[in-house]
């Protein structure tokens, strides 16, 4: 085994130990469903016909042309109802169950993919990408529909309906960013699985878990700005990863 494999190893073991006792926070990114092949947003896969997701993922691309938003989304939403949660997702189920009362999920995926694995009262910072928002009259619901028959889908109102989802520079939902801040400031462990560590404010969670005295794990194939707050950096994909931390 190399040496760098045996620093990997030795880490693994000390995660695995501190995940017996204390408050856990898990955090999760893209990155986390990329092995159930749903694109990042910042890896190789991470263009759609030339247009960046992020300049896609704002209320003035979808003012200007909510058409060309929704074929994006709609293209988004048939390759996440083909995928499955892979072992990352279900080694976080896992670690939930075995103990529920100290262990928080945060996500600022929009797939659905963790409680299709079968985790409980996840925390969702930026929405879900199956229920959807109308502009006018603010009715919302789940719509499983892909493709969808019409884009954009209107509204019994005749308004257009979006994504309910956060996009750049919009506000993420009060009530989950409060429970994402609460958990960070008491977590003993935090977990940042797949995630640029980019995207604010979600990304400023490490920062206040490791300034609240938190050790912070990153799980990532890739260096991220967050590196620098970690006690222990596993480098790999969360689908190998995760299950060791078992
Ligand atoms: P990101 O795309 O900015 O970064 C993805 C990270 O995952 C990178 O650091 C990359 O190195 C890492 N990664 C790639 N493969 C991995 C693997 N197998 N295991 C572990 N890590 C891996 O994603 P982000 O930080 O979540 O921020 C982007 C925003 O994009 C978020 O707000 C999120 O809502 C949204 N987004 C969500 C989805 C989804 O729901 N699946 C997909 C794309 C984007």
């Amino acid at each position: 085994m190399s040496r760098i494999g045996e620093e990997v190893e030795s880490a693994i073991e000390a995660v695995r130990l501190s995940l017996r006792t204390g408050q856990i926070v898990a955090f999760t990114g893209a990155g986390i469903s990329a092995e159930s092949h749903v694109p990042t947003f910042r890896g190789a896969d991470g263009l759609w016909r030339n247009y960046s997701p992020e300049k896609l993922a704002t209320a003035e691309a979808f003012e200007s042309d909510p058409r060309l938003v929704w074929e994006w989304y709609d293209w988004l939403r048939g390759l996440i109802h083909a995928a499955q949660p892979n072992p990352g997702h279900l080694a976080l189920t896992e670690l939930q169950r075995r103990s529920p009362e100290r262990f928080t999920l945060v996500t600022q995926n929009m797939d659905g993919l963790h409680e299709m694995a079968g985790s409980q009262d996840v925390v969702k910072l930026h929405g879900d990408i199956w229920r959807l928002r109308c502009v006018s009259c603010g009715r919302e619901g789940r719509n499983e529909q892909t493709p969808m028959d019409h884009l954009p889908p209107i509204c019994r109102c005749g308004g257009t309906l979006r994504p309910a989802i956060v996009w750049f520079g919009e506000m993420l939902p009060v009530d989950q960013w409060d429970r994402a801040m609460d958990a960070s400031r008491s977590a003993d462990v935090f977990v940042a699985i797949g995630t640029s560590a980019l995207v604010y404010p979600a990304a400023g969670l490490v920062q206040v878990a490791r300034q609240s005295g938190a050790r912070v794990v990153i799980v990532n194939p890739d260096p991220t700005p967050a590196d620098e707050l970690a006690t222990w950096i596993l480098r790999g994909p969360a689908g190998e990863i995760l299950p060791r931390l078992l």
